[in-house]
């Protein structure tokens, strides 16, 4: 924990979470879970050729290493790449399916976004929702909905690990969140409301509506997932807010949020920034479903052999 919620002024603190720390952390705590498991959970990564996709795939692969996660059998990294232009839905497709039936493949992660030839809602319902560590699947977004899900979408719960790390609690708080997209967008939504924060959700609409500053203004906690570089300016946030950036876009050569940094820092009480905040707790939070998904596996087995 950060900080003490009763010392949280609108001009007392200025904290940057520190989501290479906060993985740091996570990692320590699954490589102690994941010493006492019989039995080594593997993980299956589909990527596409794109600068983006190449860059957040490594990142999941050294963490993955460097955990053990999975030792192939195949010897090979566990990852397959589609070329972006020409992959075609049967080749994805028969891909997923394969991991599917494969008993030594506990997670299976399908890189965002898909190229245009590619059904996503497909992919999602075709994963195993049981090895489906991104928490896409119907059977996982639905009981998220319940708040019974086992393994929840990794940004949304990477986004509200940092949350955590403030040690402020949500309930009564207005939150806004800005983008709905299904894998983060949404979910975070529904996480802040198990939490009992007043949650507002933003969008294409509400900025063409012109009403986007509006609803920054008044938050206590903003989550912005969009995908457009200093979106959300400085200006607009709340004295004393918790600002989390899952934004990741490069201009000139330089990866920057959705948030202008360096003036919404001065006003914020707790800002995530990029790169360098959400980003690493994701990576890690994959790691964690997979161990879980593992675990589910591990669990399901031994029940029909006992049964
Ligand atoms: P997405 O599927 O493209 O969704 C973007 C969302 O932003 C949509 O809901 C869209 O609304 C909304 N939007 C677009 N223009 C807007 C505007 N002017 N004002 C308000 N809302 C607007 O993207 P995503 O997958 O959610 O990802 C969002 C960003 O997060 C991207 O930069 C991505 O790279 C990044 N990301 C980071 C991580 C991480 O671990 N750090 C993980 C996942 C994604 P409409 O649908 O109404 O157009």
């Amino acid at each position: 924990m950060l900080a003490n919620p009763e010392t949280i002024s609108p001009m007392s603190a200025h904290v940057v979470l520190d989501g290479k720390a906060i993985a740091e952390r996570m990692k320590c705590e699954l490589r102690e879970e994941l010493a006492h498991l019989k039995g080594h959970p593997q993980l299956r990564i589909l990527y596409f050729d794109t600068p983006a996709s190449i860059v957040y795939k490594n990142a999941q692969v050294h963490v993955a290493r460097d955990l053990g996660i999975w030792t192939d059998r195949t010897q090979t990294d566990g990852t397959y790449c589609f070329p972006w232009k020409t992959a075609t839905q049967h080749d994805v497709e028969q891909l997923i399916q394969k991991w599917n039936r494969d008993r030594f493949v506990h997670g299976i992660f399908v890189h965002q976004p898909v190229p245009p030839q590619i059904d996503p809602q497909r992919i999602s319902a075709l994963i195993d929702p049981r090895k489906d560590v991104e928490g896409i699947h119907p059977d996982n977004s639905a009981r998220r909905f319940f708040a019974k899900a086992r393994i929840g979408s990794c940004t949304a719960l990477a986004v509200m690990r940092l949350i955590e790390e403030t040690g402020v609690p949500l309930e009564g708080k207005e939150a806004v969140v800005v983008g709905h997209s299904e894998i983060v967008g949404r979910p975070v939504s529904m996480l802040l409301l198990d939490k009992l924060a007043t949650t507002t959700v933003c969008h294409l609409g509400t900025d063409k509506a012109g009403r986007l500053e509006e609803h920054v203004r008044r938050a206590d906690v903003l989550v912005v997932a969009v995908g457009r570089p200093h979106l959300i300016k400085g200006s607009w946030i709340k004295p004393g807010a918790i600002v989390i950036d899952v934004g990741i876009n490069v201009v000139h050569g330089h990866v920057v949020g959705d948030v202008e940094f360096d003036t919404a820092k001065a006003r914020a009480a707790f800002i995530s920034p990029v790169p360098g905040g959400v980003g690493p707790v994701t990576v890690m939070t994959v790691m964690r479903n997979t161990v879980e998904a593992f675990k589910g596996q591990q669990a399901e087995s031994s029940g029909k052999r006992d049964g």
